[in-house]
Order: C-alpha cells, then structure tokens, then sequence
C-alpha cells in the first residue's frame, strides 16, 4: 500500500510536536514499493528525507522536499542455532516492540535497550545506545534499498560503518541514495547480561536479585544469593530508570538526548579535572575519555535556562523540552545559549545528538 500526502503535517512525525509541513509525505507498507515510488513523477528526482516516528528530529522549518515512512512490519526468526537465534525485523516495527518481543521469547542482547523510542529502521541509522550496550552489538546485517542502483542490498554490519550515534547511512552520500527496509539481528540464548552501567546494579538489588551471574552465582556465599536476574527483571529495572530521569515525549515534547556527550583526549580531562574535580567520566580507549554532556550542562550553569517555551530539563539537562508552545527557533536558541555557556566554562564544544532538519 502506497499513500501520497500533499502539502502534509509532520506533527505525528517528530516528537518535539512541532508544526511543520511536507510538500508531500509518502507512506508505504512494503519494500517493493520502493521502487514504483521512486518512479513517480512527484517524487522523482526530489530531495527525500526518510523518517521514523521523529524522536532525532528538529524541524526547524518546512521540508520542501518528500517526506517517506515505512510501514514495513514482521519480526521474524531465521535460524536457530544453539547459541544464537537471526532475527529478521522489518523496518518500520517499533524498536520497544522488538525488545519486549526479545525478552518474551527468550532472547537475550537488547534488554539494556529497552524503552528507546522510534523504530527500527532509525536504530540501524542512529546506532541507538543505552545503559553500555549499541544497536551494533547486535546487527549482523542490514537491508536498505538503493534508491541511485534501484536495487535491494544487503549491508553487513562491518560495511555499516558504526560509532558512537553514526553509521554510513549518516554520511552525505548515502543519506540520499540508501532507505532502510529492515535489519537482520544476531540474538543470544543466554546471558550474561550488561550490568556495568549507571544504576542497573542497585535497581535489581533493591528487587531482590543477585549481582552474580553463572557459575559466581552457584558458587557465591548466602549473602550474595538473591533471585537469578531474567530478562524480565533486567527490561523492567532499564524501563524504570529511564522513566525516572527521561520526559515522556506525549507529555513534554522532547528529542532524547539533544546532545552528544563529548569524547575528549584523556589528558585535556587530567587537566580538567584539576580545576573541577568532580568531573565525571567514562573510558572509551586508553588515549580519551566520555565526559556525560548532561554534567557539563548542569554544571554550567544552565540547569533553568529556557527560551520561550524550550527549556532544560531540570531531571536531566541533557534534554530540551517543548513547554507548550515552543518554537523550533526558540529551541534552536536555546541550545545555541547552550553550547556557548560549556564552551566558555569547560572549553568543550558541545554537538548535538538531534539531527536538525
Ligand atoms: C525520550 C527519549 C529518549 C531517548 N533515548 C535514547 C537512548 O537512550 N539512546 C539513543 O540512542 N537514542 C535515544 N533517543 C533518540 C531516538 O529515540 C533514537 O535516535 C531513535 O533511533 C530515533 O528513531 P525514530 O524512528 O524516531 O527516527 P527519526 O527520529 O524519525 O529519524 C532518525 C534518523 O534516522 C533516519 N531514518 C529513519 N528511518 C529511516 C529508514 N527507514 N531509512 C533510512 N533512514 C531512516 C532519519 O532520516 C534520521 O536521520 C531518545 C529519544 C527520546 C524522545
């Protein structure tokens, strides 16, 4: 099924709620859609731009262009190995939907990535990430359609060019030439799950689970013994510390994480640490450290900063939030306040995570 829209809202598209237009908005169910709505004298040789449900998005205006959207469904098990289950997802399945589905078959590698919104063929752009585990931890390959060769490809996840929040499909020249159409995922059989990350340990203490894992846990003293963590366990503790510190997009508009945290050389950080000696930090190799942008923000100064109706979000000020109101120029501003206010503080220039449209 193929649905042409002209001249259509983008409110049910980006999460921020903010009123822009499409020229046109093409929606579609199927990947041999593709090809006929490549063909169409209306989209034809147009700029297009693909999108989820908009929770990366800012429009900062009208799209003068083709705005597409995938309806392609199915969650699918290709093989089954002993240690590893393929799973074909089609791209337009919803990413939270994939994880409960994940954690209700048994299936082990996305549970940390519970609760992120969008879908899944923006996953395999984004490189989505949460609480120490990526999208590509999990990708075995992903299927795009071609849009230059009008031809289906199939991409390995070494191909795909993976970082953190990057992927080739970001890239200049293929953000116009490749739509995803789905993602082959390498799921476990078992654990070990991710606990090393911001709060999963004392959330799944505080519900009576062992931190001990597989044969630790047999051999581990009486006062390490707690419930075995499940799957179940271990989506419901991630699902609960996201909803205590994130604002739920139907009620706040909002985009996630508007910026990146910024990967600085480990001894401009030495340096740093010197003057702020609370600076927090995550390793990332042994030359460069993570600093979370969401502690530079705070500790800048920019906790209550607002522009009209954009303002921080006080729980977590990696987030900008839509009071009501707010304009896409408001919250272009406001980070803008933002990025200027680190960077005189910490000599650290802040980029955003949010792909400005
Ligand atoms: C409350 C909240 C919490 C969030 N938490 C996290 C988090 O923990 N970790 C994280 O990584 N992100 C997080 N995000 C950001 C966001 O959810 C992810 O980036 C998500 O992958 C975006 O999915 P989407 O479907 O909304 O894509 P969109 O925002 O619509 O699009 C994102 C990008 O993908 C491209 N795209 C979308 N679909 C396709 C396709 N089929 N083919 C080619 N390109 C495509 C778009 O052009 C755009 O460049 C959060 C957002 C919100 C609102």
């Amino acid at each position: 099924m193929i649905k042409f829209t002209a001249d259509a809202s983008l409110r049910p598209f980006n999460t921020f709620g903010l009123d822009a237009k499409a020229d046109l908005l093409v929606e579609y169910t199927s990947e041999d859609d593709l090809s006929q709505i490549f063909h169409d004298a209306r989209v034809a040789g147009k700029p297009f731009l693909h999108v989820g449900q908009g929770s990366n998005l800012l429009f900062t205006g009208d799209y003068h262009g083709v705005v597409l959207h995938s309806g392609i469904r199915g969650i699918r098990p290709t093989s089954q190995g002993e240690d590893v289950v393929l799973l074909e997802c089609g791209a337009g399945e919803s990413w939270d939907g994939i994880c409960a589905w994940c954690v209700d078959h048994g299936f082990y590698g996305v549970e940390n990535l519970s609760g992120i919104p969008g879908e899944v063929g923006a996953a395999a752009v984004q490189n989505i990430g949460a609480y120490g585990v990526e999208f590509k931890d999990v990708a075995v390959a992903i299927s795009v359609y071609d849009v230059k060769a009008d031809k289906h490809v199939i991409v390995s996840v070494e191909e795909c060019q993976y970082g953190y929040r990057t992927s080739l499909f970001k890239q200049p020249d293929y953000k116009q030439r490749f739509i995803v159409t789905g993602a082959l995922l390498g799921m476990a059989r078992k654990a070990p799950f991710m606990l090393d990350y911001g709060n999963i340990k004392a959330a799944l203490l505080e519900r009576g689970f062992t931190l001990l894992q597989g044969a630790d846990r047999k051999r581990g003293d009486r006062s390490m013994r707690g419930k075995p963590i499940t799957l179940h366990a271990m989506r419901d503790a991630i699902l609960s510390l996201r909803d205590s510190k994130l604002p739920d997009p139907k009620v706040l508009g909002n985009a996630g994480s508007f910026f990146k945290n910024p990967v600085i050389e480990r001894s401009r950080y030495e340096e740093l640490l010197a003057a702020h000696p609370d600076m927090p930090k995550y390793d990332v190799d042994e030359t460069h450290v993570k600093v979370p942008a969401g502690w530079l923000i705070e500790h800048a100064g920019c906790r209550n900063r607002s522009v009209g109706d954009a303002c921080v979000y006080p729980q977590q000020c990696l987030v900008i939030v839509n009071r009501g109101h707010a304009s896409a120029d408001e919250i272009v501003q406001l980070s803008r306040l933002i990025v200027e206010t680190v960077n005189e503080r910490y000599a650290i220039r802040l980029e955003p995570e949010v792909n400005f449209i």
